[in-house]
């Protein structure tokens, strides 16, 4: 291999193909380390001037970033529908959703950073929460947008700096984040985009400057983040992947189980960590909440994710369908029944067809892996304990959906299903307002609400005798 090899594969590996044609959009060099150094340099230079900035100073800034997402919300919709699939209608909805994050740590920022005064035998003593610096970003492109404002706009509120390495399929989403902060008068320092591959991540973490790091995405890629953070003794925050149940009861409004159960599966194509993904159905109600279910998944609109009409689009990469039919197929070799979908469809792009499969043995993988694709496992228990038993079955731990309108059962499942959040009568999403995150394999650290933007803050504690 000679050096104009090395240059198209560094250049081939951050790209924007779109998933439903497999065109090739645009192409980007990675960055080399001589570009790092000078925006590690830049980073701290920038942290020097947002800590020294009021939270008021701070708001207005992301407030203006708000206006700009909300302004362009239909051009940023297109790039993430053309580099990852979303239906054009969920991509405009997320920028929109991003804007409510940059207003709502804006608004709120100062008050949960608010020094805290304790009572001791001091004169005076209190906790205040002081910024970190440059914070590193691992992020995936399930959604490119949120993904991302979610860390940064309590991040910068906070006072620190953002270093974002985005997945390596949405460089555009990637570029157009940096403007929006860079137009929003944030200095040039205080939002970058480094364009590199996740074998330059760990020599970023290595470097002093950097202070901690953020990911999202999956199991390994947390672990390799997370134990080069530790190795430098930083402090780390992971939000991986979920295998959530979907627990539906004999008291549950039957017609919504269903309705919102189907948007649970699918949502951005079925490619979201907290979409629902095993459903865990009472005997009794299990032969009706199947019929239905089955036939709503059959007669989703596949297509054209620009399409506004279409409901699933492809999914992101060729990878992703290999993967998702190889667990079909594996899960089905294992005796599982397979109700509906179960392959490929279309010319050209990454589609699979919404998918079905019931009676799925423990070894089958559909049984307690994550699935990251319109694929549904149907499960029946004979009551709630099972439910439970089911549900915490799984190596992951992130949300759970249970529907009941006995409180006594509901209240059950909020003690006993081990996730970090938990949802009654309501798919699990994520809200600005209330903190976000897992438990066993599918991380630690929270992200939203008050919780969030205390993880990247030294907890300083004043003693003054
Ligand atoms: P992924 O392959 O882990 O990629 C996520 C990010 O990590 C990308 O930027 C990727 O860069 C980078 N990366 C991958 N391997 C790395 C390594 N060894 N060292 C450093 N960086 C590395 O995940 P994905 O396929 O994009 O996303 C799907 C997964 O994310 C699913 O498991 C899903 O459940 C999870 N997820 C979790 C949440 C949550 O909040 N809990 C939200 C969304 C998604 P490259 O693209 O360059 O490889």
């Amino acid at each position: 291999m000679d050096a104009g090899d090395l240059h198209i594969i560094r250049r081939m590996s951050i790209a924007s193909i779109n998933p439903a044609t497999g065109e090739t959009i645009a192409t980007f060099e990675a960055h080399t380390s001589a570009d790092i150094e000078q925006k590690l340099q830049r980073a701290v230079e920038a942290f020097g001037v947002n800590r020294a900035r009021s939270f008021a100073q701070r708001a207005s800034l992301m407030n203006r970033a708000a206006e700009i997402l909300e302004s362009r919300a239909n051009e940023f919709a297109r790039t993430i529908t053309l580099e990852m699939g979303k239906p054009i209608a969920a991509a405009v909805a997320e920028v929109k959703k991003c804007a409510n994050v940059c207003r709502f740590y804006a608004q709120h920022a100062e008050t949960y950073l608010a020094p805290e005064h304790i009572k001791t035998d001091a004169q005076e003593s209190y906790v205040r929460f002081d910024p970190l610096g440059p914070v590193l970003a691992v992020m995936p492109w399930n959604f490119p947008f949120w993904q991302v404002f979610r860390f940064a706009a309590p991040a910068l509120m906070a006072g620190n700096v953002g270093l974002l390495k985005h997945a390596s399929n949405v460089p555009q989403s990637a570029l157009a984040i940096e403007d929006v902060f860079r137009e929003a008068g944030f200095d040039q320092g205080e939002f970058q985009t480094l364009l590199i591959t996740s074998e330059q991540v760990a020599a970023v973490l290595d470097d002093e400057r950097v202070k901690a790091a953020t990911l999202t995405g999956s199991e390994p890629a947390g672990a390799s983040v997370a134990s080069s953070a530790a190795k430098r003794i930083k402090k780390s925050v992971l939000e991986l992947g979920g295998s959530d149940p979907f627990i539906v009861m004999p008291s549950a409004d039957l017609d919504a189980a269903v309705k919102i159960g189907i948007k649970a599966r699918i949502v951005n194509n079925g490619q979201s960590c907290i979409a629902a993904k095993r459903f865990i159905v009472h005997d009794e109600i299990a032969d009706e909440f199947q019929k239905r279910f089955v036939a709503a998944m059959a007669s989703l609109k596949i297509g054209d994710p620009l399409d506004e009409k279409t409901e699933v689009g492809p999914l992101a990469t060729p990878q992703i369908v290999d993967d998702l039919e190889k667990q079909v197929n594996a899960s089905v070799e294992k005796g599982s029944t397979l109700l509906t979908g179960g392959k490929r469809i279309g010319e050209s792009g990454n589609f699979f067809a919404p998918t079905v499969l019931a009676n799925i043995p423990k070894d089958a993988p559909a049984y307690d892996e994550e699935t990251f694709g319109p694929v549904a496992s149907l499960f029946r228990v004979k009551d709630a304990r099972e439910a439970i038993a089911l549900a915490n079955a799984t190596q992951f731990g992130l949300g759970a959906s249970v529907w009941t309108r006995d409180r006594n059962e509901a209240e059950q499942f909020i003690r006993d299903v081990e996730s970090g959040q938990v949802f009654v009568n309501a798919m699990v999403a994520s809200d600005p307002r209330v903190p976000f995150g897992g438990v066993k394999h599918s991380g630690f650290g929270r992200e939203l609400g008050v919780y969030g933007i205390r993880e990247f803050v030294n907890i300083k504690t004043v003693w003054v005798a």
